[in-house]
């Protein structure tokens, strides 16, 4: 049999005979773009070829492409062994044709290899083509569809149509763009799957996406064709190889079997054997945890191992926090669901490198790094997370007592802060369990503890030597790069007076001296850098430790010993948030003006890019109040007011007319007192006047601007206001004067009637709602809202189809929801056969509140059917035409039920 590395090579050698250039895959940390937060795509790497930003010197190529899909636009995380076709960390194998060849190559080839040269069965193989969009103006990619007819012995029957979610590929709201084409394997016992196409279905999967990138979007949302065309394809390496194997689990391939074999080898626990199949490997159900457990690791071991490799360390920031997230999902389920006791992750290292090290030199290359790295993670995190499933069972339990299913904010917290538990793994955990976790009061107690204790969450908790001399940081609020002696650092939960510390580790350095400003009174630590005669290190965290300054940091080049000299650098960010502080302390004031002396401070948070303050009140403000705030805050910016800062004996200070000290505060003696302005009245007002320890600009003036972002409540009595200043405020403005025009353009319409014709715009499309029978809809066909359920993020509504075209529901649902509503369920009939489609917005799905998948599996037992999907998105089939209203009736029952 062939292995996997075997079909790897077969695919690009098919290519290569066929001229495509082999190209490497790229890095999983994407070099240019910002936005991403790892490669997850094959094109990750040519998207300026396609931009028409840079020309490469072939105009084919082929690839295998490492992804991670575990955050950002594609996150795959939730599915990952619950399923056995999605992962984390997959490779993705792809050709390209930059203004090459186009369709019909594409066509062809895809088609040659997968039944030529690999010989799956055809009658197991579906195409779909794009099957236009109305609401669009984009036409059915006909000319695919033709192509498959001609080029390839298809059975024409075969080919289905797709809507744009499935079947257009566009890179961003604007740019390149065009139809794609996709094959699915049907994986039924009796390959009936045609209706499980795209319905999320692990029976029917894509394998294969052809992308035919031929036009170009503009701002106002219109395409026109590129000057040339070109051929994207992805294709699941891990799917392809299970599907030659004849097998229905990704996890049955020689890609996979080493790992979970290895991953036995730690516990008591035999893969699949509860399922009694003959290959136990083929497992796909989810019934037995320990199965999970070990695609989870299994999965998570590539993952980790391929990341770390490329660079990324697990943190508490980005995609750092994406991998230490991985690591401790990981270790949890081997802990709790296999009962490996102990650090075990960095052990599955070697296999993977094993596995894979031929294709990926960069991992065998780098395999000590990465083991040295897993363990570290594992063993900090292991230290408490038996102590974490403990706490979490006690509550769990007590919980259920009560018949109550929803884990307090508090807990969830708590295990966030001294147990290291990321909240996605607490709501893992919780949903195992039947159980939701309160995220709101989760926020809440983050909130409260990063703002009210003056510390970052995720502080290091660590007992420094009592004679170590308290930190000299009087250099803070000048903010001049200083020079300082190492006096030590905190490394695995310990403090080191001597050593060394090499490039790569990341640890919690004291210094003698700093121009560092510690996360305190709401403004966060700053970032910057050390110099060391050799060497450098990045800064990514300032905290206080008792009295001394811990500075959170990477050793980027060199190696830093203690006794070392260093020059600490202040990152120009912190010009951003000494801005921030200034106007919070005018938006404080202002807003006591404008509101009344019942405003008090609950909270702040005094970010580079952003404020964000939380204040007794007990309505929302209006906008009126919160326009003339802005319109005080910025004329105190305007008068360019000097801001001066006094240090005074406690007592004294709390004498000072006018100034407020809030109840309840600890202030420290001698205190530190801001004051804007130099005389006792601005337009008739008082000045700001407050105790702070934070830093600020010189003058208002530096300011620029001020604007706020949002207005909302946070709990009972307490409202929050975001704002921004300077540049950020100056691109917030930009960014909604430029959606609100091309608004305007896409409407035909003046900026100032934008509100009006918006209003009447959603009156219509409510009364034609209303209208019932016959109303016209989007799509192909008749649709018929039958029930309409109102929520706060829009309709739920429930619709009969004239149509059982489950590409033309899918894309009534497609409209619906690009209209406002939250979420439809729609059923038709098609013959002797009833197609059930449902869609969820995230915000529902999110929200707890209705999952698609949960939904029509509900309702399709009454036209005698089954069916399910993901949460967004699924569809069912049924037998029973007869009894469709009866569905439709229960969809709309079901719906009022979960939204109650
Ligand atoms: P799906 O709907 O199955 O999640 P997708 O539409 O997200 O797939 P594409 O973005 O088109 O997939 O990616 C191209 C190919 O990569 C897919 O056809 C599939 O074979 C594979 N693929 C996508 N996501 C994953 C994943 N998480 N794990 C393994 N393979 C994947
Ligand atoms: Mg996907």
């Amino acid at each position: 049999m062939k292995s996997c590395n075997d079909i790897r090579r077969e695919f690009i050698d098919f290519f290569t005979a066929r001229e495509h250039a082999f190209v490497p895959s790229s890095s999983l940390l994407p070099g240019e773009d910002p936005t991403l937060l790892f490669a997850n795509a094959g094109m990750n790497q040519f998207k300026a070829i396609f931009l028409g930003s840079e020309t490469r010197d072939y105009v084919r190529a082929a690839n295998t492409q490492k992804c991670i899909r575990a955050g950002g636009k594609h996150n795959d995380l939730e599915d990952v062994g619950h399923d056995c076709y999605h992962h984390t960390f997959f490779e993705m194998l792809g050709n390209w044709s930059f203004g090459d060849y186009f369709k019909a190559e594409a066509i062809q080839w895809a088609w040659e290899l997968l039944t030529g040269v690999w010989g799956l069965p055809k009658e197991r193989l579906y195409a779909t083509v794009f099957g236009g969009d109305a609401p669009d103006g984009l036409a059915a990619d006909e000319e695919a569809e033709r192509l498959w007819r001609e080029k390839t012995d298809i059975d024409p029957s075969r080919i289905f149509h797709g809507g744009k979610k499935d079947n257009f590929w566009e890179m961003g709201e604007t740019g390149p763009c065009g139809p794609c084409s996709e094959i699915h394997m049907d994986l039924t016992d009796d390959g009936s799957g045609g209706e499980l196409v795209n319905a999320g279905d692990p029976r029917v999967i894509e394998i294969w996406n052809l992308v035919f990138i031929q036009f170009d979007r503009d701002e106002a949302g219109k395409l026109s064709p590129l000057p040339a065309s070109h051929v994207d394809t992805g294709m699941g390496f891990e799917r392809v190889a299970a599907v030659l194997a004849g097998k229905k689990s990704n996890y049955a391939t020689d890609l996979f079997v080493p790992l979970i074999e290895k991953i036995e080898s730690l516990c008591g626990h035999r893969y699949g054997a509860s399922s009694g199949l003959a290959d136990r490997f083929d497992v796909t159900s989810e019934d037995d945890p320990g199965d999970v457990a070990c695609r989870v690791i299994a999965d998570h071991a590539r993952t980790l191992t391929f990341a770390i490799a490329d660079g990324v360390m697990p943190s508490n920031e980005g995609r750092g926090y994406v991998l230490r997230r991985i690591l401790r999902r990981a270790a949890r389920y081997g802990r709790q669901s296999l009962g490996i006791e102990g650090p075990f992750l960095a052990g599955l290292v070697p296999t993977v490198v094993e596995l894979m090290g031929e294709t990926f030199p960069e991992i065998r290359r780098r395999q000590d790094y990465v083991i040295d790295t897993i363990r570290g993670e594992e063993e900090s995190f292991g230290r408490t997370l038996d102590r974490g499933i403990e706490l979490f069972t006690r509550q769990a339990d007590r919980l259920a007592e009560a018949g109550q299913a929803e884990l307090p904010g508090e807990v969830a917290f708590e295990l966030y802060a001294t147990y290291g538990f990321p909240v996605d793994l607490t709501q893992l955990m919780a949903a195992e369990r039947g159980m939701t976790v309160d995220m709101a009061g989760f926020e809440m107690e983050m909130a409260k503890h990063k703002e009210l204790s003056g510390a970052g969450a995720g502080v290091l908790k660590v007992d420094l030597p009592p004679d170590l001399p308290a930190t000299d940081d009087s250099a803070k609020y000048g903010g001049k790069a200083v020079q300082a002696k190492v006096l030590g650092w905190v490394a695995d939960g310990e403090f080191h007076a001597d050593g060394e510390l090499p490039a790569g580790r990341e640890v919690a350095v004291v210094l003698d001296r700093t121009n560092f400003y510690a996360e305190q009174g709401g403004q966060v630590g700053d970032v910057g850098e050390l110099r060391f005669t050799g060497g450098r290190c990045t800064v990514s965290d300032a905290q206080v430790a008792g009295q001394c300054v811990l500075h959170q940091l990477t050793v980027i080049k060199g190696t830093l010993r203690a006794g070392d000299e260093v020059r600490c650098r202040v990152d120009h960010s912190r010009r951003a948030t000494m801005r921030n502080h200034t106007a919070t302390h005018l938006l404080n004031w202002a807003l006591r003006e404008v509101l009344g002396e019942h405003v008090n401070q609950a909270g702040s948070v005094v970010a580079p890019d952003r404020l964000r303050f939380d204040f007794s009140h007990s309505q929302a403000v209006t906008d009126e109040q919160l326009a003339e705030v802005e319109r005080i805050v910025n004329a105190w910016v305007v008068a360019d007011e000097p801001v001066r800062d006094e240090t005074l004996p406690l007592g004294e200070a709390l004498k000072i007319d006018g100034l407020r000290a809030m109840f309840g505060e600890k202030y420290p003696d001698p205190v530190r007192v801001i004051r804007v302005g130099k005389g006792r009245k601005l337009q008739g007002r008082k000045y700001p006047l407050e105790l702070c320890g934070g830093t600020h600009v010189g003058r208002t003036g530096q300011i620029g601007l001020f604007k706020i972002t949002g207005e909302e409540s946070v709990a009972k009595g307490v409202r929050r206001i975001t704002a921004v200043t300077g540049p950020v405020a100056v691109a917030w403005v930009q960014q909604i004067e430029s959606a609100a025009s091309a608004a305007a353009r896409a409407l035909r319409i003046k900026l100032e009637e934008l509100p009006e014709r918006i209003e009447a715009m959603s009156k219509e499309i409510k009364e034609l709602r209303k209208a019932g029978p016959g109303a016209p809809a989007g799509g192909v066909g008749d649709f018929v809202v039958t029930a309409a359920v109102e929520t706060p993020s829009g309709d739920v509504l429930v619709t009969q189809s004239s149509t059982g075209d489950a590409g033309a529901m899918r894309t009534y649902c497609d409209v619906q929801r690009q209209k406002g509503a939250a979420a439809v369920f729609v059923g038709g009939v098609d013959g002797a056969k009833v197609m059930l489609v449902a869609m969820v917005s995230d915000e529902l799905v999110g929200a707890g509140k209705l999952r698609a998948g949960d939904w029509v599996k509900a309702v399709a037992p009454i036209v005698g059917g089954g069916g399910g999907g993901k949460p967004n998105l699924a569809q069912a089939g049924g037998k029973q035409p007869d009894k469709l209203p009866d569905a439709l009736h229960a969809a709309a029952d079901y719906a009022r039920d979960q939204l109650a």
